[in-house]
């Protein structure tokens, strides 16, 4: 019996969940954000009552952070983020507030949320984020280390994203020295 209403219960969400993300995503492509919002909170406090599915949820989270990236709400969308990280923490949600958070110019959050990426298991790709936040912040050395990583944990020597990451690797080399002695060698060169 317990089982039966378990199934029920899956069956129910399944197609509230579908529903939800079919039409709040019509609603997001006609700009009606309000309403896009408006069915994915009710689909999140349904969830919460019926004690569902976290998975489901955190999804519900991601979607209203869509909805409030795609009308420049970095704030709102910092917070759905968060309870997407709260519920489930998967390697993409945290990779996702870090870029929120790199855009904000809050540096060290992001590479919080990307060191947290990478014990989820997000890597390549949590070291490439990580890696160019490093670069951002001139901290060429770190750079160079998870540009490294990004490209040991690849596999793929002709893909692209690897291509990209050994240019930076020689360009955080050629920073890293010139910050040494920057002046001198730029007179000399020119
Ligand atoms: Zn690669």
């Amino acid at each position: 019996m317990k089982i039966k209403k378990n199934i029920d219960k899956i069956c129910i969400e399944t197609d509230v969940y579908y529903q939800a993300l079919i039409k709040s995503d019509e609603a997001l492509k006609r700009k009606e954000y309000d309403l896009a919002l408006d069915i994915l909170d009710k689909a999140i406090k349904l969830n919460e009552e019926l004690n569902g599915c976290i998975g489901e949820r955190a999804d519900y989270y991601v979607r209203s952070a869509i909805v409030c990236r795609t009308k420049k709400d970095c704030n709102s969308e910092l917070a759905f983020l968060t309870k997407a990280v709260e519920l489930r923490g998967w390697d993409w949600d945290l990779q996702k507030r870090g870029q929120v958070y790199e855009e904000m110019g809050d540096f060290a959050a992001a590479i919080a949320d990307y060191t947290k990426a990478i014990e989820a298991g997000g890597e390549p790709h949590s070291y490439e984020l990580r890696a160019m936040t490093y670069f951002k912040k001139a901290d060429y050395e770190s750079a160079i280390a998870d540009f490294t990583k990004a490209i040991e944990n690849c596999g793929d020597v002709k893909c692209k994203g690897c291509v990209e990451n050994r240019a930076y690797i020689e360009k955080a080399k050629k920073l890293n020295g010139n910050f040494v002695y920057l002046p001198l060698t730029n007179n000399q060169k020119r």
